[in-house]
């Protein structure tokens, strides 16, 4: 990446707004993430209609959040980021001066050494009353750039790291957008995008999202000809609730971040007697989803019989309580002595509790797996999600994929970040558009589910595409902690690692059909010339009609026969994973594949592409960090270093050294190269060697590469 540094300065006088205190501020702010406390402090801007007046500051008197206004007529805007406050000077980084002319009422933000000064300088109406604090020259590591517009018929001046906007799409009425420095995004904030436009909680039933407590009632079904062991309820309870082991009511309270949780309504149990046919075998009505097929009419009569028995089902009907036991009233599971395996829609009515199910329920064997008892269960909250992916590629890393198995397999998995989040589970980790790249530290999703539940840490990472209708959920995944997601699996036996799911959604935020390759081997040479894992749209064959096709490698498709067109769709969401960012391989990113690039396309087909690094997992495998990009490293803090002794040194330095060069700088001795001792995301230790170093006072730097043609910030360090 070229490092850009420009000061565009449009406006040359400017004025405004609303006198501060210039006191400097460098308290770490609750929120913030751990890495950004310290010297960072937040840089805050407001909007006066009246002045027609942008106001940016990091002055702690005016920290806000959406919703907030002071006097005049200030409203909150938004959270720029944190830029290193006034005390805190290093090298490559440069004062954010703060100008104001009463005149125009114009709040004028800049680093333009043409506006350098102290406090009280004044220049062409301006004075400058405050320095905010120091922004990056270069974009660093999780940085975004800083860019000043101006209005000329409000003569209004304003500092923004907004990611809508940029020097080609300006704000409205306003021009230019030069930037002014790199500073560190705002991505432990929810502002520009919110979690709610992009799904957050939206996946409801009946309009109630699947938050709280939920009785799950279930009925033992046996035949004449195939009898319900004795113990049916007393097992299947203890497999559903027991108080140990694995049960339903333990996946749904872990993967949920114990915000949901099933409760136990009883177990009944009927024999069947009137049964049409030999078997209600659910294979024998492969896609009939009629109401009259037979595990339907069998549940049906069971909850009848258990109405009069005098189960009382009138005290499901609570929200609202209107004669209709709904879905979100009731999880029923269906438990028959025969092969089925389903979930579907129920409605009968119960004379004697005087109410319809008008529900749903997991049709199931006695020698369901867990995973697909879990997974019929969990129809019963996102409706008909099912995530198998073209070829199930997604086995092993979603409940909502493929849940084979032999009988008594007790293998568990997570569900996916994409439901987690949108049944309100698990909040994103939303990453602005424009970021020049960073690194994320991720948990693995089985650690602190408990009051960590929303933890910045525990959050999968979302990139964004073009729009709101494409991104990235990036995750990190490790059977070795076991919990749920002890059995994860992947088809190249992968125990750990990052499961990169891409999700495309229509204009209503849910998610849609992807199609799949339609490929005719033997003539697909155009196809075989696109980037593999690109959807491009073509006319593949010359008819006049453009075809979404996904080249490349989909398992298997060159290999059949010649004039057998074959394509499998991707059914609302798919695991990005091969070597080549291709579909239909369900790899998840690991160090050793170094970077791996991610292809996608937006509505109006403008491609992008996203390039992620995985680090190593941490000595207790509960994390590991994800780094994307390219951006320099970026140098946090130091001690004092004694030669031949290790030192630690703190910030942002990206999954794996790669070719970086640690630096100590000298303006009479040039560079002196540091022994890297090891190398983290978020901390390097290091030794300076007394044969070429003498004692003294560097500036540390790291430099991309060899060459040293980019470098990071420099921290002063004095070696002893
Ligand atoms: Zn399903």
């Amino acid at each position: 990446m070229t490092p850009r540094f420009t000061h565009l300065l449009f406006c040359a006088l400017p004025l405004a707004g609303c006198m501060l205190d210039a006191a400097d501020d460098a308290a770490p702010l609750a929120d913030a993430p751990a890495e950004l406390t310290g010297a960072n402090v937040e840089l805050y801007t407001w909007y006066s209609p009246s002045r027609g007046d942008y106001f940016t500051t990091t002055d702690p008197a005016w920290a806000g959040s959406p919703g907030a206004t002071r006097s005049p007529d200030y409203r909150f805007v938004r959270v720029e980021g944190h830029i290193l406050g006034a005390a805190w000077p290093q090298e490559g980084t440069t004062p954010l001066y703060h100008w104001w002319n009463p005149t125009r009422g114009d709040n004028f933000l800049t680093t333009s050494s043409a506006w350098a000064g102290t406090v009280g300088t004044v220049r062409s109406g301006y004075t400058l009353f405050r320095i905010e604090g120091h922004v990056y020259q270069r974009p660093l590591m999780d940085t975004v750039p800083l860019r000043l517009y101006w209005n000329g018929s409000l003569e209004d001046n304003w500092t923004s790291a907004d990611p809508d906007y940029s020097d080609w799409t300006p704000p409205p009425s306003y021009v230019g957008g030069g930037i002014q420095g790199y500073i560190l995004a705002p991505i432990d904030r929810d502002q520009d995008v919110t979690r709610d436009q992009l799904g957050w909680r939206t996946l409801t039933r009946n309009g109630v999202a699947a938050i709280g407590n939920r009785p799950l009632f279930t009925v033992a079904i046996g035949f004449s000809d195939a009898p319900l062991p004795s113990t049916a309820c007393t097992t299947t309870t203890a497999l559903q609730f027991g108080a140990t082991g694995t049960t339903i009511r333990g996946y749904y309270d872990e993967v949920s971040s114990r915000r949901f949780a099933w409760t136990d309504a009883g177990c009944f149990t009927h024999v069947a007697t009137d049964v049409v046919g030999t078997t209600p075998n659910e294979g024998t009505l492969a896609g009939s989803e009629a109401a009259g097929n037979e595990s339907y009419r069998i549940l049906q009569q069971a909850l009848l019989a258990a109405d009069t028995a005098g189960v009382d089902f009138a005290r499901f009907d609570t929200t609202p309580r209107d004669g209709q036991v709904q879905v979100h009233e009731l999880g029923i599971v269906a438990m028959f002595a025969r092969d089925v395996v389903r979930e579907r829609g129920i409605s009968v009515y119960l004379p004697r509790s005087r109410v319809w199910i008008s529900g749903e329920a997991a049709h199931l064997n006695l020698n369901a797996t867990f995973a697909q008892r879990a997974h019929e269960i969990m129809h019963m909250l996102v409706a008909t999600s099912d995530e198998y992916g073209s070829g199930f590629h997604s086995e092993g890393l979603t409940l909502m994929s493929a849940t084979s198995g032999g009988a008594g397999d007790m293998r568990t998995w997570y569900l996916d970040p994409f439901l987690r989040m949108r049944l309100g589970w698990i909040e994103p980790r939303i990453v602005p558009r424009g970021m020049a790249g960073g690194q994320f530290p991720v948990d693995a999703a089985q650690v602190g589910v408990g009051d960590a539940s929303r933890a910045w840490t525990r959050r999968p990472v979302l990139f964004q595409g073009p729009s709101n209708a494409e991104y990235y959920l990036a995750e990190f995944r490790n059977s070795a902690k076991g919990g749920y997601d002890a059995n994860m699996f992947t088809w190249e036996n992968q125990t750990n690692g990052f499961a990169v799911w891409q999700v495309k959604t229509g204009a209503d935020g849910f998610p849609i059909t992807i199609p799949g390759i339609v490929i005719t081997p033997g003539d697909n040479g155009r196809i075989d010339a696109t980037r593999a894992g690109d959807d491009v749209f073509q006319d593949s064959n010359g008819d006049g009609v453009v075809e979404l096709v996904t080249p490349g490698p989909d398992r298997a498709l060159q290999t059949v026969p010649a004039g057998d067109d074959r394509y499998w769709d991707d059914v609302l969401m798919f695991v990005r994973g091969g070597s080549n960012g291709q579909r239909g391989f369900s790899s998840l990113l690991q160090p050793q594949h170094g970077q791996r690039s991610y292809y996608g396309y937006g509505p109006v087909y403008l491609p992008f592409v996203m390039s992620l690094r995985a680090g190593a997992p941490s000595a207790d495998g509960n994390r590991a960090y994800l780094e994307w990009g390219d951006a320099l490293p970026r140098l946090d803090w130091t001690g004092s270093a004694t030669r031949d002794v290790t030192f630690d040194v703190g910030g942002a330095f990206g999954a794996s050294q790669r070719g970086r060069v640690v630096s100590l700088y000298h303006p009479a001795l040039g560079n002196r190269d540091v022994t890297v001792v090891s190398w983290e995301a978020d901390r390097l230790r290091l030794r300076v060697p007394s044969a070429t170093v003498a004692a003294g006072t560097y500036t540390l730097r790291i430099y991309g590469d060899a060459t040293r043609a980019a470098a990071s910030n420099g921290l002063a360090l004095t070696v002893y």
